[in-house]
């Protein structure tokens, strides 16, 4: 069975870079690049989670409004229904959410509140250790 949310979070951290909707297009690039992520969690005053923003969607405000966009708020460009998973959700599921939403970022929710991130490239990470286990098991099997 693929492994849980807990245990990449158990890994990884469960720390989440996030930006108020008010904050700027231009602030978030740079965000983006300060901290090398692909995402941004876009929260409230009471930390629930109102929107994503990521480096696609900055492209799109480029495209569509060249850089006059980097002063307007994240709020007029980010998604605002944000899918979620929370920390039992699997690997597998995760594949399946990300391909059919077409996005590669999946913030968890724990206990009600914004409790880390999990990307596509963690979950490329989990399965290549598990195909990798699984190799060394029919490996042990077959000299057995
Ligand atoms: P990404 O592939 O994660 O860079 O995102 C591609 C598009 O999907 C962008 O417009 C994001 O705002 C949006 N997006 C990313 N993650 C999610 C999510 N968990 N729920 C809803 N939309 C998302």
């Amino acid at each position: 069975m693929s492994e849980t949310v807990k245990a990449i979070l158990d890994r990884k951290g469960r720390e989440v870079v996030t930006l108020a909707p008010q904050a700027s297009i231009g602030e978030a690039a740079t965000t983006l690049n300060e901290h090398r992520i692909g995402a941004i969690v876009v929260t409230g005053v009471d930390g629930a989670i109102v929107g994503i923003f990521t480096e696609r969607d900055l492209v799109r405000a480029v495209a569509q409004s060249g850089a006059g966009c980097l002063t307007q708020p994240v709020s007029s460009i980010m998604t605002s229904s944000v899918k979620r998973c929370s920390e039992d959700t699997r690997v597998n599921e995760l594949m399946e959410v990300m391909t059919a939403g077409r996005f590669r970022h999946l913030p968890v929710e724990h206990g009600g509140k914004l409790g880390g991130i999990v990307s596509i490239g963690d979950v490329v990470k989990s399965r290549m250790s598990e195909v990798e286990r699984e190799a060394a098991d029919i490996k042990a099997y077959i000299a057995s």
